[in-house]
């Protein structure tokens, strides 16, 4: 796949994830192992909700955390795409999203437990 479709995917499935409950304000990113160089990566700048971004909305960035190409800032927990890219070569994308009933759930106390017929493959 050439970098152009790989950012375009990238961004549309951001846009995606937004529109389907994902959209926390600017917070949730989506990245891609970049074409161009194993150690880099796509990913969708600061300041953007999911549901806005497009391709020249995103950044590349390499191992070192720096931005290599693209107008907008890196987002702040950048670093969590990096080191699973870094640790897993296998890895070509990384999601990271605030879904609310899942942030909602992790401020309690509560032990996450298989309670439908789904779930029951994880139990
Ligand atoms: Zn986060």
């Amino acid at each position: 796949m050439e970098s152009k479709k790989l950012k375009e995917t990238l961004a549309l499935a951001c846009r995606i994830l937004g529109n389907n409950g994902h959209d926390d304000l600017n917070l949730g990113h989506l990245s891609a192992r970049a074409i161009e160089s194993q150690e880099s990566i796509y990913m969708k700048g600061r300041r953007l909700c999911l549901s806005e971004a497009c391709t020249e909305d995103l950044v590349t960035i390499d191992f070192n955390y720096k931005k290599v190409v693209g107008q907008r800032d890196t987002h702040s927990e950048m670093p969590i795409h990096i080191e699973i890219y870094k640790k897993r070569p296998d890895v070509n994308c990384v999601v990271h999203t605030h879904p609310i009933y899942a942030t909602a759930f992790s401020a309690t106390k509560q032990k996450l437990r298989p309670i439908n017929n789904i779930a029951t493959y994880f139990s």
